[in-house]
């Protein structure tokens, strides 16, 4: 028996480290590593040890005889053609030996508290001796994970739970419903993770009567104020757009299991009543080059069949009362557009800003020509990757941070 690690997967990539037989890839500095949705286990090596279970804050990592058939053919198949690893070494294994930065940067201020900020918090409890703020602007913490992540894959959402942990840690003050700007000036160093939250616009007429991702995916999980910009038309809806944001939008509109789902009775009636049958998803390039993963486009086949349609290499001209047009000429008749074609920073007050990339721009995560302000996150490298490869980020920053701080350094715990 093997365990084996389902779709739901964050890619945190906490399991890795516990892993007594390295069955875990791709691992952190492995070739694909954050490039696709989900950590694979080699069924080869794996001694069902249950290590990866206990310590998945999304409970991914399941027994084989419980999990998904596709699960366990996923797993397989993603090893099919490699050598299984040796095992790591443990006879050679030594207890991490953390540098605590004793006189480095006392006052930590983070901004944003989504998984970039809450990875970097934890990594700061880990690596210095600091004492933590936390503010967002938003009440609740989480950022995407809770505002973002499709309602029908609560499992995901799971990880708040971990970063509500890190928040009630006794030198962490966490601030919800604050703006940082009235704070910076008392800090030593400030992370600045505040997302990437303006939706990419297609830059065609009539898109101003279309509904983007980000205004779909706040009303559907219930953030104050969201609503839903558009009436929902039916039978059919085009959504424009190639990643995994794409088909969870076109999943929650062809879904009729959404009872399990944390959404709202409110949301539940408004799809039931839109008379949605049918999605077409157009994506601009091909398959091969589709930023979607593979498990995403398997579950959303099973749940929609024939009622979703997929178009390639197709470029949208304009969008009426009628429905879409495209260079070609055609016209495909719908009754709502959404778009899902990515996400851009927007400039923090006081830093530099690469407008051409969405990015406050920095050097593995200090910011260019501001001592003492730092980036993690979507802010950071911009709007790509899921969830866990922002632990890999923050990790990155809060060693520059803790580098470029002078006091010496000391064994921790
Ligand atoms: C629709 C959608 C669905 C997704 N689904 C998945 C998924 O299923 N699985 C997965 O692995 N990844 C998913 N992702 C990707 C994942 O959500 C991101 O990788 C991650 O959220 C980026 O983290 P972040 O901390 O940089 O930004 P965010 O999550 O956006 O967090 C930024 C936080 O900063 C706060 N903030 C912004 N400005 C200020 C300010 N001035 N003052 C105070 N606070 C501020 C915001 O309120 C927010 O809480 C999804 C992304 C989207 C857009
Ligand atoms: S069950 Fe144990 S051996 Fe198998 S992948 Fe999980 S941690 Fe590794
Ligand atoms: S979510 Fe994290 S801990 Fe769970 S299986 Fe994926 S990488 Fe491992």
């Amino acid at each position: 028996m093997t365990f084996v690690i389902s779709g739901e997967c964050c890619s945190d990539a906490s399991c890795v480290a516990v892993c007594p037989m390295n069955s875990i890839h791709p691992a952190p500095g492995e070739p694909g590593f954050g490039a696709g949705a989900s950590l694979f286990i080699d069924p080869r090596t794996c001694i069902d040890c249950g290590a990866c279970a206990d310590i998945c804050p999304v409970d991914a990592a399941q027994p084989a005889d419980r999990a998904a058939p596709e699960d366990v053919e996923r797993n397989a198949a993603y090893f099919a053609e490699r050598e299984a690893l040796e095992a790591t070494d443990l006879d050679s294994w030594e207890p991490p030996a953390y540098q605590v930065w004793g006189r480095g940067p006392q006052r930590v201020l983070v901004v944003g508290a989504g998984p970039a900020g809450m990875y970097a918090t934890r990594e700061l409890l880990l690596r210095t001796t600091a004492r933590i703020t936390v503010v967002d602007r938003s009440e609740q913490l989480g950022g995407l994970v809770r505002f973002g992540v499709a309602p029908d894959h609560p499992c995901t959402k799971q990880i708040i739970g971990t970063f509500e942990r890190i928040v009630r840690h006794p030198r962490v003050r966490w601030l919800p419903g604050t703006e940082a700007a009235a704070l910076v000036q008392e800090y030593d160093a400030v992370i600045h993770a505040v997302g990437a939250r303006r939706s990419r616009r297609l830059g065609i007429p009539g898109e101003e009567a279309a509904c983007t991702a980000e205004d779909f995916v706040a009303w559907c999980n219930g953030r104050p104020g969201a609503a839903l910009p558009v009436e929902l038309v039916g039978p059919r809806a085009v959504v424009v757009g190639n990643g995994n944001v794409a088909l969870d939008l076109a999943r929650i509109l062809l879904s009729d299991q959404l009872d399990t789902a944390d959404v709202s009775q409110q949301v539940r009636r408004t799809l039931a009543a839109s008379g949605i049958k049918q999605v077409v998803l157009l994506g601009r390039r091909g398959p091969g080059e589709a930023a979607y993963t593979e498990s995403a486009l398997q579950e959303l086949l099973a749940i929609a069949g024939d009622r979703v349609e997929l178009r390639y290499h197709a470029r949208p001209t304009g969008w009426t009362p009628e429905g879409l047009t495209l260079d070609t000429g055609e016209t495909i008749a719908a009754g709502n557009l959404f778009t899902a074609i990515g996400f851009e920073g927007q400039p923090v007050d006081g830093l530099p800003f690469d407008a051409a990339r969405g990015i406050v721009p920095n050097v593995r995560g200090a910011v260019v020509d501001r001592p003492g302000h730092y980036v993690a996150g979507w802010i950071k490298r911009g709007a790509r990757g899921g969830i866990g490869v922002n632990k890999a980020c923050a990790q990155e920053t809060v060693q520059t941070l803790v580098s470029a701080s002078r006091g010496a350094a000391s064994q921790g715990s």
